[in-house]
């Protein structure tokens, strides 16, 4: 049953795509060329033409529109030649998160053929300050993921073949080479697999097995067993990533306790290209309604809190990101992970430094930290607590709002920016209690949808002054015994052995969890 949830999602979205091309007749054409204006090539983008769903009324031969915010876009391979109806016609361009988007309107009359070229300009070059990105949650097919990372200037993509959604037949499928490059600046994979089941459905979350060589399908009629614990060592075992989709995912404890994580998602699908999902409500625990209100800010901190509290249990997790598009509107890698890494780009390189955690998330802002002299990922070692010296910039093509940096889950210097402005740069003096971890996090000045930027953690370590683990780990434990309780009468088993042996496998987790209280 392979792909199964995954087809449904698609077919959906095909069902809109054919009411598109039943818009307007049109009788004029639009040819519209792009290069970039730094080098004068020809490059990649997506267009948006007469705004949303309905109105646009134009036809590209080859191409389906994709659905990004309220409208359905085309790629723009250097060059696009469209149909479109007559009158005002409406252009917006866009390529990723690094360049300045273009918008135009002008007159198109009937029989006429309309020809436009424009310079795209980036509002900053990351790869030049040594930094790429990519994101973990793509879900067009292989055939599309090649333009449509172009398009986006997204330097590592991942395509997501399969979605285990809820039970899972055990099938075999061929092992091949699953990375793809397209130049020295683009390559993905296409043969990744997401884990999305939900034996407790308010809890529920997904989990992203990134760079198979071979696709993972087990005997698991119901999502009870094997647990996607099993699947994670599956993927594990043939070298492949997990990056959770966030720490709401309700086996996000288990993993973290028994090793199998290599990433959590901050940047996630919750925060889209023009919404913010509210979310506590269906993926927090029984007190998150409580803590964080069932609000879009609730999801940020959720999001974030529940991270946090993983860190705050000694766990050493990096950050990732994901957009999930086409499945939600938003463009492939609106949510992204920059990765600094010196030299070559190569798949391999750039998931060795999410691992490593040099990294930090964003769906809008760029963020670069430094704490004592350290990047996200490293450690800073100190004899004694005291203060330390750190470095931020956030750098924007739109307003920032705060800037914030973060020990063991709290919030220890704020910096606003002037009204309007779109960089911040500080020098900051920072008070160390003892060890722990600290992130900087960015958000943009509007309020709704939330834009931020998050990086990955700086570990501290002062000798006699341990992370205190106790609110946190009790949390998570309370968490797991539930599961304990829900699991002895879960009827998704086969097999009353399957059940204590997923009863071992949280038992673990809960002694990993009572050992650091
Ligand atoms: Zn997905």
């Amino acid at each position: 049953m392979r792909s199964r949830g995954l087809a449904v999602a698609l077919a959906s979205s095909v069902c809109l795509w054919s009411v598109t091309s039943l818009a307007e007749t049109q009788d004029a054409v639009l040819e519209i060329s792009l290069t970039d204006a730094a080098t004068g090539n020809l490059v990649y983008a997506r267009c948006l033409v007469n705004g949303a769903l309905g109105k646009d009324g134009c036809t590209v031969e080859g191409q389906k529109p994709f659905p990004v915010g309220g409208g359905w876009w085309y790629v723009i391979p250097g060059t696009l030649r469209l149909d479109v109806p007559t009158g005002e016609t409406t252009l917006l361009i866009e390529r990723g998160l690094e360049y300045e988007p273009i918008r135009d309107a002008f007159e198109v009359n009937s029989g006429e053929t309309v020809v436009r070229s424009y310079e795209l300009r980036r509002w900053i070059n990351m790869a030049e300050r040594g930094w790429r990105s990519g994101e973990m949650h793509i879900h067009y097919p292989p055939e599309v993921v090649h333009d449509q990372i172009l398009a986006a200037d997204l330097n590592v993509g991942t395509c997501l073949v399969a979605w285990v959604a809820e039970g899972d037949e055990r099938s075999d499928s061929p092992e091949i080479d699953p990375i793809r490059r397209i130049d020295q600046d683009y390559v993905y994979s296409i043969n990744d697999e997401e884990i999305e089941r939900f034996p407790i459905t308010e809890y529920g979350g997904p989990v992203y097995l990134l760079g198979l060589r071979k696709q993972i399908h087990l005997d698991a009629p119901t999502p009870s067993y094997p647990t996607n614990i099993e699947y994670m060592r599956l993927a594990r075992d043939q070298g492949g990533v997990v990056a959770l989709h966030s720490a709401c995912f309700y086996d996000a404890p288990v993993a973290a306790a028994l090793g199998m994580v290599d990433a959590v998602g901050v940047a996630c699908n919750f925060f889209g290209y023009d919404y913010t999902m509210k979310r506590v409500k269906h993926y927090g625990n029984a007190d998150d309604l409580q803590l964080y209100g069932h609000t879009p800010w609730g999801t940020a901190n959720m999001i974030f809190g529940k991270y946090y509290r993983l860190l705050n249990c000694g766990f050493r997790l990096p950050v990732s990101a994901g957009s999930a598009a086409p499945v939600k509107p938003n463009p492939v890698g609106g949510n992204r992970l920059y990765v600094k890494m010196d030299g070559a780009l190569s798949y391999e390189k750039y998931f060795e430094g999410l691992k490593a955690g040099r990294s930090f998330a964003t769906n809008g802002p760029m963020l670069f930290f430094e704490a004592d002299g350290t990047g996200p990922g490293e450690e800073i070692q100190l004899d004694e607590p005291g203060a330390i010296q750190a470095r931020v910039e956030a750098i924007f093509n739109k307003p920032l709002g705060k800037l914030e940096v973060v020990f063991n889950g709290d919030v220890i210097k704020t910096v606003e920016a002037s009204e309007g402005e779109d960089s911040i740069r500080e020098e900051l003096e920072l008070p160390i209690a003892g060890s722990g971890w600290i992130i900087a996090r960015v958000f943009w000045a509007e309020d709704y949808p939330i834009k931020f930027a998050h990086t990955s953690p700086i570990y501290v370590t002062v000798p006699g002054h341990p992370l205190d683990s106790s609110e946190d780990a009790a949390y998570y434990a309370r968490w797991i015994q539930h599961r304990i309780e829900w699991n002895k009468t879960d009827k998704g088993f086969r097999q009353e052995e399957h059940r204590l042996e997923v009863e071992k496998q949280l038992r673990k987790a809960l002694a990993v969890f009572e050992g650091v209280i």
